[in-house]
């Protein structure tokens, strides 16, 4: 750091030294002189950057007890840290002989040479924080080393011995007393003293040193409190320190991770830990990361990881994680952050690849878990409804459905225009409901894939389709995709993207109904279930479907009726084989009572579901495995792609077409105006929903899911899907021709 000297000018008027520019005298080109600081500066300049805050002193000196061999660590705070920290701890101690230099600034026991920092393991290597600590506070220290009758205890300010070390009398170890931190610098006091008091920081520093140290025993307490805050005994199960520490309640909902690399190419790393299951609900996210035994932050592996978390389980998308990274030391550089709070890694953009991939199959499981959990509540409603049964009291089996029967086409949206017409009715939210559903059909799956689960995961097709969705990835359009960042939508079928320095539009509904088609292929025998709320009858959708269909307006209602009872057979017939691989649920009176998610948060558009059950009467190839799972899959992805919905845009002069005087819109004349009275007001806040849901799906939903899971087919580089519509490099080209 330099500071800018002036040449003082006679007549120059006194001029504030607050703003970079008002040092520069305008009068005077001269550049201003360079000074050098002093060195006592030069030092609280320096510990202000070690020790930044009393929780960050706390984490230095425990660090250097943990590099003592401690097995006890005890922390005292008065005032959040400002007016005392006391680290205590029966590690090996400091020799008498290196008492003086102590406190003097780069005297480290850890490190002689700079090729050391390539195998170091201890957490501490600069020689800084005790030194840091000097020169912002007041430093007490008192140790014992290992056969001596006596310890010593000495005070150092600046970084030197304020006095001979007096012997007296101690126990086992060292203990580091810093009073008065930050006496010496006014504005960081004041603006510590005003904010939160950081004690909260500290407990929570020594929480996680606790979940990681499982062989110590560390305490923290405010200065005069009987009880500590954090009590942890050291224990051979990383559970026990977390239960301790964080209560049963987090333990309850953590599942075991680990995953390793050891290919030299990409990765060589170690990773393992616990994380939480869909039923941990916190408010933020806990991430307790210790690479190579330092406790580190990682932006990068935390956004991933989040990222991952609110794709497949959104309802606990704050997740508590625990994850012990280890790979050889000489792969991770730790001197990049003044407090050592972060390190950098090799190959860090794969390790968190790989890492995201393992937590993200962990959760799908464990999704998968939480179903048969639901399902089990539904043999004892099971068990319940025979017993009242028994006992002559009519008891309907599906409690929540109504008995009366309700004709299609009064819930499915025959006419775009009339609001009666929807399928929106059927949807009733996803898995939850099935707590409330019995249905035989179902346990029977549950504990079938419970007995065999790798049943569908095996298939030779469907991993020859899987395979084929690798080996036809674009790589180039892959790293587009997971590195690009959403701008907005173009218009009705174009979103634009910005990658890098270019710009693309991306087509909406084929990337959407690409990712839905792996997606049904990845998540393939394992789905989440949608229930729609009323059984709705396939032959009625069919129906309603061919009606729709301009192709068979030449075909009479008879023949209509003919292809609708044929196509619905054919689903009846493979009713049992599309449940268990696509959670497509046709009970034995054909009516269709279930469908997959197949993005978590995502349902599809219900207007579309006569189209996808004539589709998949129709299209799908239902006499080779393969080709069944393939164009199954496509049905189901086209079904769940984001269409624009079927009610007609209503912004700008969209609003024309919810006019309730239906011979005005088809005269086609141009009508000017749109008085209120004569807007069909609930069908057009039904249609504004519809897309600014749609807008939003394909924000926060779409383009997330799309950057964790879509591996874009090479054709798509072709075919118009992503177009490139400007780089910056180009437009300064045309700028600096203007
Ligand atoms: P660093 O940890 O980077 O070496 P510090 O300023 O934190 O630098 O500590 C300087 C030295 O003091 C350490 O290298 C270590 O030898 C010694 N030391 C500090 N704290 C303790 C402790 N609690 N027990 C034993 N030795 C300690
Ligand atoms: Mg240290």
């Amino acid at each position: 750091m330099v500071q800018r000297a002036r040449t003082p000018k006679p007549f120059a008027s006194p001029v504030p030294t607050f703003s970079a520019t008002a040092v520069m005298d305008v009068d005077d080109p001269s550049p201003p002189r360079i000074r050098r600081l002093e060195e006592s500066v030069v030092n609280r300049i320096a510990a202000g950057e070690v020790i930044q805050r009393p929780s960050s002193a706390v984490k230095e000196l425990v660090e250097n007890s943990l590099d003592a061999g401690a097995s006890t660590v005890s922390v005292t705070v008065k005032d959040g840290g400002l007016k005392l920290i006391q680290v205590s701890d029966d590690g090996h101690g400091i020799q008498f002989e290196d008492l003086p230099i102590l406190c003097e600034r780069h005297t480290t026991s850890k490190l002689s040479a700079y090729e050391d920092l390539q195998t170091i393991t201890s957490m501490g290597f600069r020689g800084e924080a005790l030194a840091s600590m000097t020169y912002v506070g007041h430093v007490t220290v008192t140790t014992i080393t290992e056969g001596q009758l006596h310890g010593y205890r000495v005070s150092y300010k600046d970084g030197v011995m304020e006095n001979e070390p007096k012997p007296c009398a101690a126990v086992k170890g060292t203990q580091v007393m810093v009073e008065n931190l930050f006496y010496n610098m006014v504005a960081r006091r004041k603006t510590l003293q005003n904010s939160n008091d950081d004690y909260p920081k500290i407990v929570d520093f020594i929480c996680r040193f606790a979940v990681h140290h499982i062989n110590v025993n560390f305490s923290c307490r405010k200065h005069g409190a009987n009880r500590a805050d954090v009590h942890s005994a050291s224990t051979s199960s990383r559970l026990d320190a977390i239960r301790n520490v964080y209560g049963a309640s987090v333990v309850r909902d953590l599942m075991e991770i680990e995953v390793s690399d050891d290919n030299a190419a990409d990765a060589v790393f170690k990773m393992d830990g616990y994380i939480s299951n869909a039923n941990y609900v916190a408010k933020k996210i806990t991430m307790i990361l210790f690479i190579n035994d330092r406790l580190v932050d990682c932006t990068a592996l935390k956004r991933a990881i989040e990222f991952v978390y609110s794709a497949t389980l959104p309802q606990a998308s704050k997740p508590f994680v625990y994850m012990s990274i280890n790979l050889p030391p000489k792969h991770v550089d730790v001197n990049i952050h003044p407090t050592k709070k972060e390190v950098s890694l090799l190959n860090q953009e794969c390790i968190i690849e790989i890492i995201k991939n393992a937590i993200e199959e962990k959760l799908r499981n464990s999704n998968t878990t939480r179903i048969f959990q639901t399902q089990a509540v539904n043999s004892t409603t099971l068990t319940q409804a025979n017993t009242q049964k028994e006992k002559g009291t009519e008891v309907k089996m599906t409690s929540g459905v109504k008995s009366q029967k309700t004709p299609v086409s009064q819930m499915v949206r025959t006419d775009p225009r009339n609001p009666s017409g929807r399928l929106h009715s059927y949807w009733h939210g996803q898995s939850s409901k099935l707590e409330k559903k019995s249905d035989l059909v179902s346990i029977r799956n549950v504990v079938r894939s419970r007995r065999n689960p790798k049943d569908a995961g095996d298939l030779s097709s469907r991993h020859e389709l899987l395979m084929e969705i690798d080996s036809h990835c674009h790589p180039g359009l892959l790293d587009v995709v997971k590195n690009c960042t959403y701008v907005g939508l173009a218009d009705e079928v174009f979103a634009l993207i910005q990658h890098s320095t270019r710009l693309y539009l991306v087509n909406v509904v084929n990337v959407s109904k690409e990712l839905m088609y792996q997606q049904v292929l990845c998540r393939f025998g394992n789905f989440n279930a949608i229930q729609l709320s009323e059984p709705a009858p396939l032959q009625e959708l069919l129906m309603m479907a061919l009606k729709d269909d301009e192709l068979m307006d030449d075909e009479n209602d008879e023949e209509k009726l003919e292809i609708a009872e044929v196509n619905s057979e054919i689903l009846k017939e493979n009713a049992e084989m599309i449940n268990e691989y696509f959670s497509i649920h046709v009970d034995k009176d054909g009516n269709l009572t279930r469908l997959p998610v197949v993005l978590d948060q995502y349902t599809p558009d219900m207007d579309r579901l006569p189209e996808f059950v004539l589709t998949m009467g129709n299209d799908v190839t239902w006499d080779d495995e393969k080709e069944c799972f393939r164009t199954a899959a496509a049905a189901i992805g086209n079904f769940y792609a984001l269409h624009p919905p079927i009610l007609p845009n209503p912004s700008g002069s969209g609003i024309q077409l919810y006019k309730k005087n239906k011979d005005c819109m088809e005269s086609g004349e141009p009508v000017d105006n749109t008085d209120e009275d004569e807007i069909d007001q609930e069908l057009l806040a039904e249609a504004e929903t519809a897309w600014s849901q749609r807008e939003w799906t394909i924000q926060h939903i779409l383009f997330p899911s799309m950057r964790l899971f879509l591996k874009p087919p090479t054709s798509m580089a072709t075919d118009g899907t992503f177009v490139q519509v400007a780089s910056l490099e180009k437009l300064y080209k045309i700028f600096e021709r203007c």
